[in-house]
């Protein structure tokens, strides 16, 4: 045995290389509220890490928990009554959910048995893998000059296999909402499922609607939206491990689960892809909610989206950069026709700054949350001097990725 100091020693000190996101140096990957928020979710967290929410008959304040997150978030959605919902551990695996749902909706309902999901290419790389994972044709219509869903090419792929439309609010790539009236509406038409995927963008168009500001329409007060996915581990400001799906009704949401006795261990049940899933991020998401309520979530969209515009214009007004598009909300990319974008990535790595690189085309990508309020202006001074030091290198950057396997 270790003296437990030595190894909680150990386990700090290995984190001395980690981006420090809680400095704001980490414009993707994690999200930082301030120390009070932190504290709230760490303890709450360490309070029900080894509770098991496989069972909630066992855990009823694992149960009070979810129905409670999953309540306050749907009527974020502005979701109807008789919607119903679950907790997962992230976005990819709401959406993985409602992948399969919408494959489980296929067979039941029109014996569908190569089904197909239209959407845009900027929708998130997890429906490609739920769409692999569960055996669906993933398929991609181009979008449009503003980087938004072009529906018409959607509509072009759809055929009697079809089972779902995809659209986001926003799509990460870009930052921007997709026409979300018109593709749920070419999906009633149709009788399909249609899927917004609200995980970057859920908490922040509620917060930012109720402040005053025009949202374009993105959730259940759209006709035809029959599910969405919203991540509480990123602008919810709480421990990694916690998302919320939730669809139009609770007959659409039973199209999710699991349930078995084909074995010898009695009757098996799951909301979702994990059997034995930790308590922790459900009472961290639960602690924070209930901690920073309407005023605090309010408070920290605001900084913010004002921290997001500010870096638009400053990239907009650079004239070696050329911003993608303005951001909707707090996500944004930008390239450059004279510098190569992933030089510039290396040279804010040297000042110690964290961007997402990606493609197509070759861009930066920045998720601005709260925390950057303090530091925007320092980044925009270091990303300038950035620019000048890839310039006059002239020498190509690395590409990096958005997830890794080893
Ligand atoms: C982050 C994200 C996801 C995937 O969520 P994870 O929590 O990383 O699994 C899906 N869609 C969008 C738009 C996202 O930003």
């Amino acid at each position: 045995m270790s003296r437990i100091d030595d190894v909680l020693g150990e386990v700090a000190a290995l984190g001395a290389d980690d981006i420090a996101w809680k400095s704001g140096r980490a414009f993707s990957l994690a999200y930082y509220a301030g120390p009070d928020v932190q504290r709230v979710a760490d303890e709450a967290f360490a309070m029900y890490g080894s509770a098991n929410g496989l069972n909630v008959d066992a855990f009823p304040s694992l149960r009070r928990f979810q129905s409670d997150v999953v309540s306050t978030v749907s009527d974020w959605l502005s979701a109807p009554d008789s919607a119903a919902g679950f907790m997962t551990s992230g976005g990819t695996e709401s959406i993985l959910l409602a992948v399969k749902a919408a494959r489980e909706f296929g067979r039941r309902e029109r014996g569908i048995l190569s089904p197909n999901v239209v959407m845009p290419t900027s929708a998130h790389a997890a429906f490609e893998k739920g769409c692999y994972y569960f055996g669906v044709e993933a398929r991609r219509a181009p979008v449009r000059g503003d980087w938004r869903a072009d529906v018409t090419a959607m509509e072009s792929l759809i055929d009697e296999n079809t089972v779902m439309l995809v659209g986001s609010a926003p799509q990460y790539p870009q930052g921007v909402i997709d026409p979300i009236p018109a593709i749920a509406s070419l999906a009633q038409s149709r009788d399909l499922l249609c899927h917004v995927d609200a995980c970057m963008g859920g908490v922040t168009l509620h917060f930012l609607e109720i402040s005053g500001e025009t949202v374009a329409p993105w959730n259940f007060s759209v006709p035809g939206v029959t599910s969405m996915s919203v991540d509480l581990h990123k602008y919810g400001y709480t421990s990694k491990g916690a998302s919320v799906v939730v669809y139009r009704t609770k007959a659409l949401r039973a199209l999710q689960t699991f349930v078995t006795d084909n074995w010898l261990g009695g009757l098996y049940g799951s909301s979702g892809i994990l059997g034995t899933k930790s308590g922790g991020p459900m009472a961290a998401a639960w602690a924070v909610l209930r901690y920073l309520g309407d005023d605090g979530y309010r408070d920290l969209t605001l900084r913010a989206r004002k921290a997001a515009l500010q870096l638009a214009d400053a990239v907009d007004a650079h004239p070696d950069l050329v911003l993608r598009a303005h951001p909707d909300l707090t996500l944004l990319s930008f390239g450059s026709e004279r510098v190569d974008p992933f030089a510039i990535a290396d040279s804010l790595a040297t000042k110690g700054w964290y961007v997402d690189r990606q493609s197509p085309p070759p861009s930066l990508h920045c998720t601005v949350n709260a925390v950057h309020d303090q530091v925007i202006d320092e980044f925009v001074a270091d990303l300038a001097v950035a620019v000048g030091e890839a310039s006059a290198a002239a020498t190509a950057g690395s590409a990096g990725a958005y997830g890794t396997v080893d």
